[in-house]
């Protein structure tokens, strides 16, 4: 028996979580947090608990309720009855979730896992960001370029369980030391990280009765792949994860076309983020409008948009090298770049050896430059987190020996592009561009409350400094990660699947208008229930 079930990604854009079931065995594709749910119960100061959050959100229903897949230590950690009896609680109601781990199923089902692995389309937070929920032993399957990124998104993180993705630290219950205030007591400590499996998907590869094959996808961040299923009873499923045909990749677009096109499978699992969007998008006009931007600027460009854009940074960096200045980046977006160099298919070359690109080194702390203020921020500094006492060795420092400071860009300001967003605009105190500056925004617009708000503070930040005179008004240039609505349905076409099950987008509905009479199904998934192949 053969069936999928949507967890995530029903009706809104992300937060996909959608398991595959062939017989006995079972896969996730993707396991994204849905921001959509969590902004209908969280918001910046109300957060999940830290040590409560999984249940907090299975309460919620944030995440799902599926038996076997989480990590046992975030459900009902180890001891925690005996604990509960010596504090006079009798009972555990608090940390009960009837929700079974992975372990328990392990137990039941004499060792044979309920989830045989998660397939991870690219990295983005709402694809893969939840894997931090799952139990270490589940295999994650995805390109070498995603494997790569995320371990980059936990060296950048905030710590915490939350971004453990390439090893888990199981919590434990510990009794505190001598020198606590309270010698004895119980506590919750983080344990020795214990690694995920990651496994890079290069050919075909088969996981249980399913046969998968990583097909490449041109997105807004690298090593994006779709997944070609080919299930036990000769049924194929395609699911697309996110895509475009207007980025730079146009050889990830050509090979896709030339695997899916007249592929008839089963089953087409598509995104739909611009469904209702017609106009066209592309990366060539990003680079012409800032060009053009850039070169009639008699003061500082500085640019907005994503760290984990790779494709952005390459557009910018032609910009830069065509109009004579130098493309400062931020260090995150360096430390991504420097860990992409060592895969030739990225396409990223060594950042230090680019003329014409260098990375901003932030004024904190102290104020004084000081290498002491880099500590709690050590990518800022240099291409490494990991430090040891004692060993200099372990740390690096190229963006304070070579990295541009404020006061040189402030000295030279036509010189320099600046890769900064709305949420470094403290540095335009130390910059203090010159008249005749411009800020392009790189990056969608705003479309929620939240983000409307963020932009009227930064159209004040604009007014104050005078950037993007006369109005300052922000000025847009962007092309999405997404195609548009004539792409998807066209493609849809060239595929010619039997059923389209739309996801990933608000809007699932215009798929059966535009498709009626193509003789392709349209199926709108419903949360949580299973549909049968
Ligand atoms: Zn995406």
């Amino acid at each position: 028996m053969t069936s999928l079930t949507f967890y995530g990604g029903v009706g809104e854009v992300g937060g996909n979580k959608v398991l595959i079931e062939d017989a006995e065995t079972r896969l996730f594709l993707d396991f994204g947090i849905s921001f959509h749910r969590m902004g209908d119960f969280y918001e910046e100061f109300l957060q999940p608990r830290t040590n409560n959050a999984l249940r907090d959100q299975l309460r919620l229903g944030i995440v799902p309720r599926v038996d076997g897949i989480y990590r046992s230590d975030l459900l009902k950690v180890e001891g925690i009855d005996e604990v509960l009896k010596e504090h006079g609680m009798g009972d555990s109601s608090l940390w009960e979730t009837n929700v079974k781990s992975y372990d328990e199923i392990i137990r039941e089902r004499d060792g044979k896992p309920f989830v045989d692995a998660v397939l991870l389309s690219h990295t983005h937070e709402d694809h893969f960001k939840h894997i931090s929920l799952l139990d270490e032993k589940i295999p994650i399957f995805c390109t070498e370029i995603t494997k790569a990124t995320i371990e980059v998104a936990e060296d950048l993180g905030r710590g915490g369980f939350e971004y453990e993705f390439t090893a888990a630290k199981g919590k434990s219950l510990k009794r505190t030391g001598k020198t606590a205030f309270f010698p004895g007591a119980f506590d919750l400590t983080s344990g020795e990280p214990r690694p995920r499996q990651f496994n890079t998907l290069a050919g075909p590869i088969s996981i249980g009765n399913i046969l998968v094959e990583a097909i490449p996808v041109d997105h807004s961040v690298p090593g994006g792949a779709s997944f070609l299923l080919s299930l036990s009873d000769g049924q194929r499923v395609l699911y697309t994860g996110d895509l475009r045909f207007h980025g730079r990749r146009n050889d990830y677009t050509e090979g896709f076309w030339k695997k899916v096109r007249n592929l008839r499978p089963n089953i087409l699992i598509t995104e739909g983020t611009r469904i209702d969007d017609d106009a066209p998008d592309s990366e060539l006009n990003v680079e012409e409008g800032c060009r053009k931007l850039v070169s009639s600027s008699a003061g500082l460009v500085m640019v907005g948009f994503a760290w984990k854009d790779t494709t952005r940074y390459q557009t910018l960096k032609t910009v830069a090298e065509q109009t004579g200045r130098t493309l400062v980046i931020s260090p995150k977006l360096a430390y991504l770049l420097n860990k992409l160099k060592d895969f030739p298919e990225s396409g990223i070359t060594d950042v230090l050896s680019e003329k014409s690109v260098r990375v901003y080194l932030e004024r904190k702390e102290s104020m004084l430059y000081s290498k002491q203020d880099y500590v709690s921020n050590k990518y800022a500094i240099g291409f490494s987190t990991k430090w040891s006492r004692g060993d200099a060795s372990t740390i690096r420092t190229e963006h304070y020996d070579r990295g541009v400071r404020a006061y040189e860009i402030r000295q030279n300001p036509t010189q320099y592009i600046v890769h900064m967003d709305f949420f470094d605009f403290n540095e335009l105190i130390d910059l203090e561009p010159p008249s005749g500056s411009v800020f392009i925004g790189a990056r969608s617009e705003p479309f929620n409350e939240e983000m409307k708000l963020d932009e009227a503070r930064l159209k004040r930040w604009l007014e104050r400094f005078h950037i993007n005179a006369p109005h300052h008004e922000p000025i847009y240039i962007h092309a999405s990660g997404h195609a548009s609505g004539p792409e998807l349905i066209q493609m849809i076409k060239d595929i010619h699947p039997q059923v389209v099950l739309p996801i990933h987008t608000e809007k699932p509905q215009i798929f059966g208008e535009k498709l009626a009479g193509t003789g392709i199904e349209v199926r709108i998934p419903e949360l949580g229930r299973e549909i049968k192949l």
